[in-house]
């Protein structure tokens, strides 16, 4: 599962350098042209991080990022500010207005690329592509393995995601509607009930391990992954 990382950038030459860059880093890259297609994106998918570019057409990065920082939803998505601007002032309020981190134009894709893993990681760091552990049931998102005890687990695609969404999110509940917002991403035209199936099918899988009681079905609510 690569990262998704979202572009907001108005100038078609630099969000062209920053997906091919950021593509052959592995990465998935999303892109919008102004403030409102970025917003557009994120109601659509959520993204693992955001490039904003600060001077958009119509509202800046740096309203956007302050929007992104009051919504619930998006409170925690990393943020990367990406400006022309070099003056200290500029940088304090791109940071105060919620940016993870900085960086001015022009910069090296390398440099970039650097960045946006190091926010991931410290983020996310089951993102940057390492090994998330609960009672010996062991998921690796670079490589797509899953195993109890050393031995290889068959998983399907979303059953994966599924796991890997509730081994990074443990002892919380989450309703079907924000397991399909948070696995499936445009779930528009996705049934709730399509949840309790891969529930079903993941639970399944992991039964001959015994980590299968560790998905729990909360009552009225949806379902958590007990941790350890
Ligand atoms: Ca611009």
């Amino acid at each position: 599962m690569s990262p998704a990382i979202l572009v907001v950038e108005d100038e078609p030459a630099i969000q062209e350098l920053l997906a091919v860059n950021l593509r052959h880093a592995g990465f998935e890259v999303i892109r919008a042209g102004s403030a409102e297609e970025g917003e557009a994106a994120i109601r659509a998918a959520m993204p693992d991080v955001a490039i904003l570019d600060w001077m958009l057409p119509g509202q800046s990065g740096v309203a956007l990022a302050k929007k992104l920082r009051q919504d619930e939803r998006t409170r925690e998505l990393p943020i990367i500010m990406l400006t022309a601007r070099v003056h200290e002032e500029d940088k304090i309020q791109g940071l105060e207005a919620g940016a993870d981190d900085y960086v001015t134009k022009p910069f090296s894709p390398k440099e970039l690329v650097a960045r946006v893993r190091a926010v991931l990681r410290r983020r996310s760091p089951h993102l940057a592509g390492e090994t998330v552990e609960v009672d010996g049931l062991a998921l690796n998102p670079g490589t797509h393995r899953v195993t109890v005890g050393g031995q290889p687990l068959e998983l399907g695609p979303t059953e994966f995601r599924l796991l890997f969404f509730f081994m990074t999110h443990p002892e919380r509940v989450y309703t079907r509607a924000q397991l399909l917002d948070e696995v499936w991403g445009d779930h528009v035209f996705i049934e709730e009930r399509t949840v309790d199936v891969h529930i079903r099918r993941l639970r399944a899988a992991l039964e001959p391990s015994g980590r299968h009681e560790r998905v729990e079905t909360v009552r009225g609510t949806g379902y958590r992954f007990r941790g350890n």
